[in-house]
């Protein structure tokens, strides 16, 4: 009897063991929507429109052909608002491996430009803090601001969890494209790597599930503006963001085989 028992429990390492690699889900969230245009250029150029059409682009390069699979949700996929409390529902009701989050940076300093890489923290130092702050600053979403609510500290603890692998996300989808974007000699392709960060995201700290946010480039910088407005430079972008979401499903899966052994 006991020995049918542990051949039971046992049961399901093994299949766990032959198992295939699973497919990989990722959630694309493109940022801001509708009357929520997000950070708005000298020339009218709108993050909302940014966003949504590099997560659009996202979502077909993710989505080509690989084994196993990646598809890709969309939290929006128009210009319509989306709060962030639902873009967080429905990342968490959809079981995302992965939550990427799409934004364009502001600055009154004309000359910054670059893409940031973000993982949530609850704290954050003052440069990182301006930018969340920026980008939490959504009607419906003060409530969940006060860190004496109760949904609050629920979403805090949340993405606490999965903190180790949102960094680890962060980092490869930095290296990524500090090797395409940043060292390529082509001025036309050519954007400032400006690290991983942390900061207290509100879109962020509530993902069950490892969680990015992708301050793309500067809206403020007319020669980042510029580039966003530029086919292939979009492409390449989109197409070395999926090619590092393949790299993190392979860390993960590598993971995963590691502790069911
Ligand atoms: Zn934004």
């Amino acid at each position: 009897m006991i020995r049918k028992i542990i051949i039971l429990l046992s049961l399901p390492a093994v299949l766990l063991c032959q198992q295939a690699p699973k497919a990989m889900k990722v959630i694309i969230d493109a940022g801001h929507g509708g009357y929520d245009a997000g950070a708005v250029s000298d020339n009218g150029t709108k993050e909302k429109d940014v966003t949504l059409e590099m997560a659009l682009l996202l979502k077909k390069h993710i989505e080509e052909p690989s084994e196993p699979p990646v598809t890709a949700i969309l939290t929006r996929s128009d210009d319509k608002f989306v709060p962030l409390i639902e873009r967080v529902g429905l990342a968490n009701k959809s079981e995302g491996d992965l939550f990427i989050s799409l934004h364009m940076n502001a600055s009154p300093a004309k000359r910054d430009s670059g893409f940031e890489v973000y993982f949530y923290d609850s704290t954050g130092d003052a440069e990182t803090a301006a930018v969340a702050k920026r980008e939490n600053e959504q009607e419906g979403s003060a409530d969940y601001k006060d860190k004496s609510n109760p949904l609050f500290i629920l979403w805090d603890l949340a993405q606490n969890e999965f903190s180790k692998e949102s960094s680890e996300a962060s980092d490869v989808i930095q290296a990524a494209l500090d090797g395409v974007l940043n060292r390529n000699a082509d001025a036309s392709l050519k954007l400032r790597d400006r690290g991983v960060k942390q900061a207290n995201f509100l879109v962020l700290n509530g993902m069950k599930m490892p969680s990015v946010l992708l301050e793309m480039g500067f809206l403020t910088n007319r020669s980042d503006e510029d580039k966003f407005k530029k086919t292939e430079f979009k492409e390449r972008y989109a197409a070395t963001i999926a090619d590092a979401v393949r790299q993190i499903r392979q860390k993960f899966d590598k993971k995963s085989e590691t502790r069911v052994r």
